[in-house]
């Protein structure tokens, strides 16, 4: 017998994540110039990193044979003062993905039911998969989460419900007032994870307090991340907020070094430079405006986004949907495809900056042509 085999069952039947096609992957696909590339498809930072961090990690190089603060004791000070929580409230993370996995390795085991939206993240059905423990789908409603309908799906076996609020791919919201009534009706014996990953692009007006929710709720993780309008994907720093139990339990099965010390330090600058944040902020809800108004005159329906990227509908067969893709890429423009969150007609476009907004839209105008 092959040792494959011998592992679980749960584990052979998980899905390969996507990811985004890397740059350099088209381009030796493609032979197209990496230069003549325009990704995007992973909803990075098109400005890249902030000067200040980007600073402050070529600093850090110079001691980067030293293992990192296992605690992350300055990153977690700076975080607690900006959110006004104590530092045994945080969990950092290696990316927030890390966060979720760790709190999937803490409430689930075989036989629990975690619960996700239909079209929700894809990391969710993954952590839960990973455990043995059985993931529920819930319909969505107009491509958003259906709380009520969430709230009827949880079963004494339920231990987790993930929320994404804005929800990735589809861009979707649920109201602060929607959140709250959600949270007040789960038991207290099922931990709400709400994934923040997209909060700083939220206008003040649509920011939920969620934070402010913690102190009522004891089985609350809100997660947000540096990859995001932080623009530090790639060095891989998130943090979750919890309970002090539930935070303590969540640092104790999080590998000790699972933050470099390139990304701790990368972080606390980034979260120091609101300069950046908010020209980040303001490219991308003129980007977001440039992108709607492009898909009205090409008359591509999409569907409104609270993120930093948006999803558009081809029109025909999921065939044709795929078509539009491929000509995208040969065109040197990456998006990415929606087969996996079962959005088969759907294509995701990230926000960038305004002249790759345009050369997407000009691309797209181009492979609609071709295509359909
Ligand atoms: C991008 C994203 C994350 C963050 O991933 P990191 O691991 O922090 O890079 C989390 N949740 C959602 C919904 C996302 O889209």
């Amino acid at each position: 017998m092959n040792l494959c085999d011998f592992a679980p069952e749960y584990i052979r039947a998980i899905q390969p994540y996507q990811p985004g096609k890397p740059i350099s992957e088209l381009a030796r696909e493609m032979r197209l110039e990496e230069g003549n590339i325009v990704k995007l498809a992973s909803n990075e930072n098109p400005l890249g990193a902030s000067p200040l961090a980007m600073e402050a990690m070529i600093q850090a190089l110079h001691d980067i044979a030293r293992y990192p603060d296992g605690s992350g004791f300055e990153l977690k000070q700076a975080l607690s003062q900006r959110y006004d929580i104590s530092s045994e409230q945080i969990v950092l993370g290696n990316g927030s993905n890390d966060v979720l996995d760790l709190a999937a390795r803490v409430f689930l085991k075989p036989g629990a039911t975690a619960i996700y939206s239909q079209h929700a993240f894809a990391v969710y059905p993954l952590v839960t998969q990973t455990i043995g423990a059985k993931g529920i789908p819930v319909p969505a409603r107009d491509y958003g989460h259906d709380l009520p309908a969430i709230l009827d799906a949880i079963t004494p076996e339920t231990r987790m419900v993930f929320i994404a609020s804005p929800n990735n791919p589809t861009g979707t919201l649920s109201s602060a007032n929607d959140l709250l009534r959600f949270i007040e009706r789960v038991s207290r014996d099922v931990l709400v994870v709400l994934d923040e990953a997209y909060y700083e692009y939220l206008p003040a007006a649509n920011k939920p307090d969620s934070i402010s929710w913690l102190k009522q709720f004891p089985n609350l993780v809100i997660t947000r991340t540096f990859s995001k309008i932080y623009g530090l994907a790639g060095v891989r720093v998130g943090f979750g907020l919890a309970h002090p139990e539930v935070a303590n339990l969540m640092n104790r099965v999080r590998q000790p070094f699972n933050v470099s010390s390139i990304g701790l330090i990368g972080a606390l600058a980034a979260l120091e430079d609101t300069e950046f944040i908010q020209r980040a902020y303001a490219l991308n809800r003129a980007g977001m405006l440039q992108m709607t108004d492009g898909f009205r005159k090409l008359g591509v329906k999409y569907i409104p986004s609270y993120g930093n990227f948006i999803s558009f509908e081809i029109k025909g067969d999921t065939a044709n949907t795929l078509k539009v893709y491929q000509n995208l890429l040969r065109q040197g423009v990456i998006v990415r495809p929606l087969g996996i969150y079962e959005m088969p007609h759907h294509l995701r476009v990230t926000i960038g900056l305004e002249q790759e907004n345009q050369r997407f839209l000009q691309s797209l105008e181009y492979a609609l042509e071709e295509v359909t």
